[in-house]
């Protein structure tokens, strides 16, 4: 069976659910903006994840949409990191000591957290572990980096720190392409850092690509795969291009909704994932690979994404309880991006929750369903009963005999206690992700209005 030729392909990317553009200010919920220290009591926190956000970039890269802004050396950061010290000192104190508080994985992300330089990554790093208690040498911590910002001074930090994951963003290895994305960059220079984070003892290496970039074909996309492959990346992230509102290719392309380029991306994501599995990768999701013979080092697997809270740090960064998702004001302009940065930088208190959504039993069962049915080893069944007391094919029936109808649906998979996508299920991911969204975030992202 095939996906009826109406369905596009390419419609979101759903990495976190709900998406914040289905946040509100909670100072107008009832109820208002709530202390954080009420929040986390009674939340489990002997497995939290913590995630500490850089939201400055040496360029702003075409298709992304991301909260960050082109960033100064300096000034900027240090304030920035002044800022977020304040901040995990507000929320360790609203964690309290009343029960273990252990973080079981950490990461650094962005924007790009090594625009900061060496001594101020070492301060990042401070905080994770001082403020906050992480213990960084004995977990999971992961880092994105960029080809002009991954310096040998700020690798070695890194790496002495405890990084185990270092994902760089090169998205080609040809020029032409990487221009024609709006990340302009030399060959050379890709190169240079992959050959340092090779020269560190950080055990993962994870290379981000891009499929769909005008002008590129398979021989140029298999071109870039191979470059990649000669590093021996332990992971391999292939992503479609979007060109998302407000973005510098916003601006620059004539239009996204063209069945041809729908055509082009999945006939580059079928080369791309073949070429992979042909060269001893397995697949994790739709846009994951992984070398099979690769180190694991997910550290201790105490960490469940479906169910563990999060506790982001930065003005970009997420928070999860069981009960409420929040963060602070969301932005892709740049000014308005800007704005958000400065009045974090400016707050003197940070113990209360700015913006965010609360979740309820049905949105539970949606984002477990959404994080475990994307990756390609499946859903447990068994595991989805034990928390929710219910099957998803009684919680969700239209939407998973839609899928099926669809062919997207692995019809063995039952018979393992598995809800498991089919290869062109994994495919058609950022189709079926966002229909398993709930009416009310559907309209809440609806009505938000982009700035
Ligand atoms: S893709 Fe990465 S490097 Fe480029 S602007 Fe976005 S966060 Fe910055």
């Amino acid at each position: 069976m095939t996906t009826p030729q109406t369905v596009r392909p390419y419609q979101s990317y759903v990495y976190a659910y709900p998406h914040k553009t289905a946040y509100r200010p909670l100072a107008e919920v009832p109820g208002g903006r709530p202390a954080l220290s009420e929040l986390w009591a009674g939340e489990r926190k002997d497995a939290l994840s913590l995630y500490l956000h850089i939201p400055f970039c040496e360029v702003r890269c075409g298709f992304c949409n991301l909260f960050t802004r082109i960033g100064a050396p300096g000034e900027p950061a240090s304030r920035y990191l002044d800022a977020l010290d304040r901040q995990a000192g507000a929320v360790r104190d609203a964690l309290g000591d009343g029960e273990p508080v252990r973080f079981a994985a950490a990461a650094f992300g962005g924007g790009t957290p090594t625009f900061l330089e060496a001594g101020e990554l070492e301060r990042l790093c401070d905080i994770a572990e001082k403020r906050m208690g992480a213990d960084l040498r004995s977990v999971p911590l992961s880092v994105e980096t960029s080809p002009s910002t991954a310096t040998a001074d700020r690798l070695a930090v890194l790496a002495e720190r405890g990084t185990t994951r270092i994902s760089i963003g090169v998205q080609s290895f040809v020029e032409a392409e990487a221009r024609a994305a709006v990340r302009p960059q030399r060959a050379a220079d890709v190169e240079r850092a992959l050959g340092l984070i090779r020269d560190t003892s950080i055990p993962v290496l994870n290379i981000d690509l891009i499929y769909g970039i005008d002008g590129q074909t398979e021989r140029s996309w298999r071109t870039s795969l191979d470059t990649a492959l000669r590093w021996r990346p332990e992971e391999l992230y292939l992503y479609p291009l979007y060109v998302r509102p407000l973005t510098p290719l916003d601006r620059l392309s004539a239009g996204a909704a063209d069945p041809a380029w729908d055509e082009q991306r999945l006939r580059l994501y079928r080369a791309g994932r073949d070429h992979l599995l042909a060269r001893g990768y397995e697949q994790v999701s739709m846009r994951m690979f992984r070398r099979a013979d690769a180190p694991r080092t997910d550290g201790p697997d105490d960490h469940a994404c479906q169910t563990d809270g999060m506790i982001g740090l930065g003005c970009g960064a997420r928070s999860y309880t069981s009960r409420l998702h929040y963060s602070f004001d969301y932005a892709v302009r740049m000014g308005e991006v800007r704005g958000i940065i400065d009045a974090y930088t400016a707050t003197a208190d940070f113990s209360r929750a700015e913006v965010g959504r609360y979740t309820d039993g049905d949105e539970a069962r949606r984002r477990h369903l959404l994080q475990s049915v994307l990756q390609a080893d499946g859903m447990p069944l068994s595991g989805y009963r034990e928390r929710f007391g219910t099957s998803p094919y009684e919680d969700f029936p239209a939407e998973l005999a839609r899928f099926e109808a669809r062919g997207w649906l692995d019809a063995a998979a039952p018979a393992e206690g598995l809800l498991r996508l089919s290869s062109e299920g994994l495919a058609y991911s950022d189709a079926l992700g966002p229909e398993l969204f709930s009416p009310a975030v559907r309209a809440a992202m609806a009505a938000y209005e982009l700035k």
